[in-house]
């Protein structure tokens, strides 16, 4: 029997013991290790054991409570911790409520149940994540979260009081997960309710159009609000994590009131006001449309112009003018078909644009339009019978461009008004070149009134029994700033065919008064009348208006007229003479002998005066009949009680001849030739000192 303890050790039981040992080293180690990654971890990490009492905590977890070193000892119960710190008031939501705070925070380190969120006495937010260990333990993660938990206050703040309505998505399934205030104002249910329902439910469209653009584009749809009220809103949506989780938060901008500003902005910068039609502007875009298609139809550009539109203007008023303005844009847009339009470029212009497939038919076409046109209708107590001349370009033969295909329609509507109005004219390649500079010269005489470029020069009139001057004739004058002087027989019957006659003649009767007003009372003005200013029917009005307007004595104003006019001798024509003549105005005939009646038109109405044309008068000298014919007339006039005057005199031997004749006036470059304004008054001074017949004036 072995008498001491054998400390040797058998060969197994040491090689057992050195594993032993060595295991022992390295779990130390690994422990170690473990602890030493624990400890640099950034959350903070406790370990409890089963009976919930301190195993482990890193530095992070004793920051975050901070509290100290024997606070959480090893082997110290978690819950005697916890009291001392709700004695101490570390967790706001325990006061008031201490024991079944504690309790509560027991039942669920024993048996936890992932994450919750506690608030610290200073403020700070903690997440606690705690899980139950393999042994019964317990470990649980603290992290600071104080700066998020800040975050998602503001962002509630700026989300629940946001006048936009807002809410947050499900990203999954696009309900809704949060409504802002005024989301649920919009949209919710008679009870406030909006959380589950998806953007979908609240789109006014059935269309299954994405609400929302996948690469976050703001896109527009229509939704119905509670009281089924359709709102255009723009929708922009974000990726937002809400309480943890993936949505997207949607904030809808109500753009009905824009929208529907935009659009009357639009309708207004694309139409006109009185009529509703489309304007120019939009004219021309629609009409660029059009002839900018691949296959484009023969489309017809019809301009339309009412004819005299200015006379129911100045005669019925302006309020009348925008009615039968207004009647017209009707009537135009009652013969439109399919695909037609009507627009108006101002005045008393309009255009329709329409396809066509034959001329006949286009044709038809507008034979229809002007009947409907031409109906009379009843305006502001008058009955009116609109007419209206049309010009007709084609596209794209005529014109591939809006402007050339309206500058072609307008010569043909040129064309049309030349050739009698109530009319359309097709354009044709030959209206080209005269027409177009007739017209721009149309153009420029309407500037002309308004620049002041028609000035008004004066030829006198002279006795020749006694070499004395008795009138001056009005003679208008255009001063063109490129072409110089135009004489009147190139612009008047331009005047006259475009309706300018009645503007050109008042500027010339007004100014003529307004200048003889300076002159010696005896002498008197002579002004030269268009038979067309005799047709608007204001002629005696306007008269009567310009002498009151410079005080002219009407005695002192002599109208010239050509027998043109006789040869209409109508009633109106004839009473508004008398009525002239009654006023005290004394009325002239003007190159008498040039018509084809000559004669009978002296018996038509009792002439103050007659004014040999100067085509007899030029080679008086040189030619005997002349001299018979000439001598026939100056004894018709005189029997009559004519004065009788002779125009064209620009010798000595013919203003001789007259004289002898017994002409009573004479005029001509013999005498003067005409001038302007500013020399009358030295002219008739030189006149003034009683210089012989002869003696020419201001040579
Ligand atoms: P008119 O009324 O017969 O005027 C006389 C024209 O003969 C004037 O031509 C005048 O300059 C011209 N003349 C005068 N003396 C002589 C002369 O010795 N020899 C020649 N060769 N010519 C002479 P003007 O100014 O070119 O006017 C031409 C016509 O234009 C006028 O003929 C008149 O019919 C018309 N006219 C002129 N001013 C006006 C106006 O204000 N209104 C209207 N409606 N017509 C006007
Ligand atoms: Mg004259
Ligand atoms: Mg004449």
């Amino acid at each position: 029997m072995p008498n001491s303890f054998d400390l040797s050790l058998t060969p197994g039981f040491r090689e057992r013991l050195k594993m032993a040992t060595s295991r022992t080293r390295s779990w130390l180690a690994r422990r170690s290790a473990l602890r030493a990654a624990l400890d640099c971890l950034p959350q903070g990490i406790v370990l409890l054991d089963r009976d919930g009492r301190y195993v482990h905590w890193n530095p992070r977890y004793a920051e975050i409570y901070k509290g100290s070193a024997d606070l959480f000892a090893v082997g110290r119960r978690l819950e005697d911790t916890l009291r001392a710190g709700v004695a101490r008031g570390h967790y706001p939501e325990a006061i008031g409520r201490e024991g079944e705070w504690l309790a509560g925070r027991m039942a669920a380190i024993r048996n936890p149940a992932g994450q919750t969120e506690q608030q610290l006495a200073d403020g700070r937010w903690i997440l606690i994540d705690e899980r139950q260990t393999r042994d019964g333990g317990y470990v649980g993660i603290r992290v600071d979260i104080t700066e998020r938990k800040k975050r998602e206050t503001s962002f509630r703040i700026l989300f629940d009081d946001n006048p936009v309505p807002m809410v947050v998505l499900k990203s999954e399934t696009d309900a809704v997960l949060a409504a802002n205030r005024m989301a649920i104002d919009v949209f919710g249910d008679p009870a406030g309710h909006l959380i589950g329902v998806s953007l979908a439910d609240l789109s006014a469209d059935d269309a299954d159009t994405e609400l929302i653009a996948p690469d976050g584009a703001v896109v527009e749809h229509r939704f119905r609000d509670r009281a089924g009220t359709v709102l255009e809103m723009q929708v922009y949506a974000r990726p937002h994590v809400f309480e943890g989780e993936d949505a997207i938060l949607v904030a809808l901008f109500d753009v009905t009131e824009r929208n529907r500003a935009k659009a009357e902005a639009a309708y207004l910068a694309h139409h006109d006001p009185l009529t509703g039609l489309a304007n120019r502007a939009y004219l021309h875009l629609r009409l660029r449309e059009r002839l900018g298609r691949d296959q484009c139809e023969p489309t017809a550009v019809l301009l339309v112009d009412l004819d005299h539109f200015k006379a129911v203007n100045d005669t019925l008023g302006h309020h009348a003018g925008d009615h039968l303005l207004q009647e017209v844009a009707r009537r135009l847009v009652s013969a439109l078909g399919p695909g037609d339009f009507a627009a108006r470029l101002g005045g008393d212009e309009f255009v329709i644009v329409t396809r066509f497939d034959h001329l006949r038919a286009l044709r038809a076409t507008i034979d229809a339009l002007l009947d409907r046109l031409h109906e009379p209708l009843f305006l502001d107590g008058s009955d009116v019978c609109p007419q209206a001349s049309v010009g007709i370009a084609i596209g794209p033969a005529d014109g591939a461009e809006p402007d050339l295909l309206l500058r072609n329609a307008d010569l043909a509507l040129y064309r049309a008004k030349a050739e009698g109005r109530g009319t359309y004219r097709f354009f044709e390649a030959e209206m080209d070149d005269t027409l177009r500079r007739r017209r721009a010269l149309e153009l420029e005489l309407r500037a002309a009134l308004e620049t002041g470029d028609l000035t008004v020069h004066y030829q006198p009139l002279v006795d020749l029994a006694s070499g004395t001057v008795t009138s001056l004739e009005a003679l208008v004058r255009w001063h063109h700033p490129e072409r110089g002087a135009i004489p009147p027989s190139d612009f008047i019957p331009l005047a006259e065919e475009t309706n300018l006659i009645g503007r050109v003649g008042e500027h010339v009767l007004r100014q003529a008064c307004r200048d003889a007003v300076a002159w010696p009372g005896h002498i008197r003005v002579a002004v030269n009348l268009s038979p067309l200013q005799f047709r608007s029917g204001t002629l005696f009005a306007t008269v009567d208006r310009i002498l009151a307007e410079t005080g002219l004595h009407p005695a002192r104003l002599e109208l010239e007229i050509t027998e043109a006019l006789l040869l209409e001798r109508t009633e109106q024509v004839l009473s508004t003479l008398h009525a002239l003549r009654a006023l005290g105005v004394r009325i002239a005939m003007d190159d008498f002998g040039t018509g084809y009646s000559s004669l009978s038109y002296l018996r038509s109405f009792p002439f103050d005066k007659i004014k040999i044309d100067q085509s007899f008068i030029r080679d008086l000298a040189l030619d005997k009949e002349a001299v018979a014919i000439v001598r026939a007339i100056i004894h018709l006039g005189s029997s009559l009680g004519m004065k009788v005057t002779a125009e064209g005199i620009e010798d000595p031997s013919a203003a001789a001849i007259l004289s002898e004749s017994g002409c009573h006036e004479g005029q001509g470059y013999h005498f003067s030739r005409p001038r302007p304004q500013s020399d009358v008054l030295g002219l008739l001074a030189a006149d003034g000192a009683a210089r012989a017949i002869r003696a020419p004036l201001g040579a």
